[in-house]
């Protein structure tokens, strides 16, 4: 148990002093995380008699065979099969990556993709309109938050721009489920389960029983500012809520380095400020373009992407709650 106290510590110094770098992290008994460089989006894998069960596939192919390498090389396991968090292309680009293996998601993942890019009767679609992109990359009011033309639309466009990301070959879900699903391992369980809308639909909380270590997806970011888009703010908080009263030692984030239930507690606050900062201007009549230009949460403001995101936070969390 010390050693694996140990291992844990120096793993969280590794990822603070070695951020720019991917890494792959051994968290406990066959189980890993591979941590995004510099806050982009983060994976998992647990080994099982059948494999490597993995958790999220990275934002493109390139980062995704990174990950498969890094990942059978460290363990001489191969992949047994992929569970997707949700459906953001920052987690599922990389599917492609491990279309020999089962893909498991919620039914509202896979609902999402058919919605935007149509049925598809293979399962994998080839995203190359921009505004297919940007709605499977931050939700489906995308276009609405930010319109062709407005002046912050350029970081956007350049989100979904380069090489990666010209022509995406995305692979979808081959298996579905709606409530929970359990995987039995030899000396652990580990859950899936779905809690309702939240940062977008179809967001999983997915951790291990015995070990106490949960992989939060997009439900969680540390050390960046979160994208609120099309999410559900109140389910939101309402799922954190939730989590904080389970069991965990050990928290995945979606995008930042690998935390602890105490760091969840403090995202809840910053997504609680903003929502009670929005609602406090709503209250005092501001229209919604003087609440984008004018709130703002200062003890965030330093966070990574606070400042090109915030507006649009603002503008989205504004109609969510003019709309209750
Ligand atoms: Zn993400």
């Amino acid at each position: 148990m010390r050693a694996e106290l140990r291992e844990r510590a120096s793993a969280r110094k590794f990822v603070m002093l070695g951020s720019q770098q991917q890494s792959l992290q051994k968290l406990g008994d066959g189980v890993y995380a591979w941590i995004g460089a510099g806050g982009d989006s983060n994976a998992a894998a647990i080994e099982t008699s059948d494999g490597l069960l993995v958790i999220d596939a990275q934002q493109n192919q390139r980062l995704a065979r990174s990950f498969r390498h890094a990942l059978e090389t460290t363990t001489g396991r191969p992949i047994g099969q992929l569970i997707n968090t949700h459906f953001h292309l920052d987690h599922t680009a990389g599917n492609i990556v491990f279309a020999d293996v089962a893909i498991v998601a919620h039914s509202r993942t896979r609902q999402a993709m058919q919605t935007y890019l149509g049925p598809s009767e293979s399962g994998s679609w080839t995203v190359s309109d921009t505004d297919d992109k940007l709605r499977l990359f931050f939700g489906s009011n995308i276009r609405d938050l930010v319109p062709p033309g407005d002046p912050s639309e350029a970081w956007f466009l350049k989100r979904v721009s380069g090489p990666d990301y010209d022509s995406i070959a995305l692979r979808g879900p081959s298996e579905t489920f709606e409530d929970r699903l359990a995987f039995h391992l030899t000396r652990d369980t580990l859950h899936a389960e779905y809690w309702g809308p939240a940062h977008c639909d179809g967001d999983l909380i997915v951790h291990l029983e015995k070990q106490k270590i949960a992989f939060l997806g997009d439900l969680f970011f540390f050390g960046r500012f979160p994208w609120f888009g099309d999410c559900d703010l109140d389910g939101w908080i309402e799922r954190l809520d939730r989590i904080l009263t389970m069991d965990i030692l050990t928290v995945v984030p979606g995008h930042g380095p690998v935390a602890a239930l105490r760091d969840v507690a403090e995202f809840r606050g910053l997504l609680r400020a903003v929502r009670d900062a929005v609602a406090a201007a709503i209250k005092a009549g501001a229209s919604e373009d003087a609440a984008a230009h004018e709130v703002q949460v200062a003890r965030y403001a330093d966070m990574p992407r606070y400042r090109e995101w915030m507006p649009f936070n603002v503008r989205s969390t504004y109609r969510y709650l003019k709309s209750r």
